[in-house]
């Protein structure tokens, strides 16, 4: 399998050297230059567990690459979490949980398995290869979580001091080891501002390879594919119908993985997305242009995105945007029904959501108004003890942090503070290869 640009003026690259490029070089996102004949559900007799199911899905993505004889075992460690589907109370709906992994978000899964694409290439390649994240929080501590002691692999993270919260930073600064956390004195924007700048700085490279881990890389998008088929074969095997998505949606990443699992013919029903009160996507499905705009804060903020970086991919799979529009839903949520609708399920149910998964909860019960039927997944981004602060005056009660998450809350934690400017950044690049 060969992975073109969604622009078009890049040329075709391997698996390897994608992940390893992260963006095309005409600025595009790759996507494979072709979508693998449909899969049918006989196709995974025998594939149980969710590595099972990985390896079998992802094998024509891999098919021709240096990393095709070791796909089995990047799935083996990477998948090896939880992956509980529960009912809920209202009858048909269901919630796919994504959040037993060390940080307790859906991001463990894409980063794990690309922390082992990344630690193999740098392998072959015999040179440490440094992982650049800027993060506004959930991002940074999954992929430092994923490549802490992977060999041949440095990460450094750089976050907006004071605009994460507490558990966050402490996530964050509590690896060390080949874990650089910089707590910067400016915003998430100025960041992001100096990772691209590193990544563009092809001195710096000459001398230290460079590669990023944000949400647009084929590394962290192909893999999330998995869950999205491991659900819906079970289901369909054990209940014999398609199981129908309800997706709390951001940068479109977990999202479009979903999309694409169905497009390979995973059993999948409807894709419905929720956005938070950012509601670029909202408006397109409804019918207006796709206009980027400044994101707002909102109770969700791991889904505060006015620009989708992977709608270039949405527009790619489908060709024109009214095929795209008739091919799901969106629709967004406002920060005052996030919050009615963790407090309401929770008094009516003892059912716990964070805000993120909220989003989805209430836009399955908008649809169920509406007349949809069928059985539904709403998928569970994040656990609610991630998001204490918003859940529990909700509540009225605390919100038992998970296993996980609290032995890396006992972790010493340090963060080295860093101005926002890029010679700061690319000292300490070079300083410590
Ligand atoms: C990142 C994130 C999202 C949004 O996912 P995208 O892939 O950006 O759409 C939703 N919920 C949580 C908890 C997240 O961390």
């Amino acid at each position: 399998m060969k992975y073109v640009s969604t622009r078009g003026k890049a040329p075709a690259a391997t698996l390897t050297d994608a992940i390893a490029a992260g963006l095309a070089s005409d600025g595009g996102l790759y996507v494979p230059a072709h979508l693998p004949p449909a899969f049918e559900p006989a196709d995974f007799d025998g594939s149980d567990s969710l590595a099972d199911v990985a390896a079998a899905l992802l094998a024509p993505f891999f098919e021709g690459d240096a990393l095709q004889g070791e796909l089995r075992s990047i799935c083996d460690s990477a998948f090896d979490l939880p992956l509980p589907l529960r009912s809920l109370a209202t009858p048909g709906d269901h919630v796919l949980e994504l959040f037993h992994g060390p940080t307790a978000a859906f991001k463990d899964f894409g980063a794990r398995f690309l922390a082992g694409c990344m630690s193999r290439i740098a392998g072959a390649q015999s040179r440490v290869i440094t992982i650049l994240v800027a993060t506004s929080g959930d991002t940074g501590a999954a992929v430092a979580a994923a490549f802490h002691r992977q060999a041949g692999t440095r990460v450094v993270v750089l976050y907006p001091e004071g605009r994460v919260s507490p558990r966050q930073a402490h996530q964050l600064g509590c690896f060390g080891d080949n874990v650089e956390a910089l707590r910067v004195d400016g915003s998430f924007d100025d960041c992001q501002r100096l990772v691209k700048q590193a990544l563009n700085d092809t001195d710096l490279q000459r001398e230290v390879p460079l590669s990023s881990a944000n949400s647009i890389s084929l590394g962290r998008l192909l893999p999330q594919m998995a869950y999205y088929a491991h659900a819906s074969l079970s289901f369909f095997r054990t209940r014999g119908v398609e199981l129908n998505f309800a997706i709390p949606t951001g940068n479109l990443g977990n999202a479009l993985a979903g999309i694409l699992a169905r497009a390979v013919g995973m059993p999948i029903g409807r894709i419905a997305l929720a956005n938070n009160a950012n509601d670029v996507l909202a408006r397109f499905f409804a019918g207006e242009d796709y206009v980027p705009r400044n994101s707002v804060a909102t109770l969700a903020n791991a889904m505060d995105v006015g620009a989708p970086s992977n709608f270039e991919r949405l527009r790619w799979l489908y060709g024109d945007d009214d095929r795209l529009r008739k091919a799901f839903e969106a629709r967004a949520v406002s920060d005052e029904t996030i919050r009615e609708t963790i407090r309401e399920r929770h008094d009516a149910f003892g059912e716990l959501f964070d805000p993120h998964t909220a989003t989805a909860v209430h836009l399955l019960e908008q649809l169920r108004e509406e007349g949809a039927d069928g059985e539904w997944a709403v998928v569970a981004t994040a656990h609610p003890a991630k998001f204490e602060s918003i859940v529990e005056p909700l509540i009225g009660r605390a919100v038992e942090v998970p296993e996980a998450l609290a032995g890396l809350l006992r972790r010493p934690s340090y963060a080295a503070a860093m101005p926002a400017d890029y010679a700061s950044l690319r000292g300490r690049l070079a300083a410590g290869r």
